[in-house]
């Protein structure tokens, strides 16, 4: 039997009108990334992570500086 390329999608019923296509991607808007400050040196960084910066977490030194 011969393998047909044809997908089927839903059918919009209706078109959607550029009123209700702005209205619901009103709620489309990213947000941006929570930041909080390192308590060793201060710079922003992400929750959770190693700070980049002096590469601490909770106070305690785990990555040691490149020389
Ligand atoms: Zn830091």
């Amino acid at each position: 039997m011969m393998k047909l390329d044809i997908q089927f999608f839903a059918v919009p019923f209706h078109r959607v009108s550029k009123t209700r296509k702005r209205m619901r991607r009103a709620h489309n808007a990213l947000t941006a990334e929570g930041t909080t400050t390192c308590k060793n040196c201060g710079a922003q960084i992400k929750p959770h992570r190693i700070c980049p910066k002096c590469g601490t977490y909770k106070g305690k030194t785990v990555v040691e500086e490149k020389a």
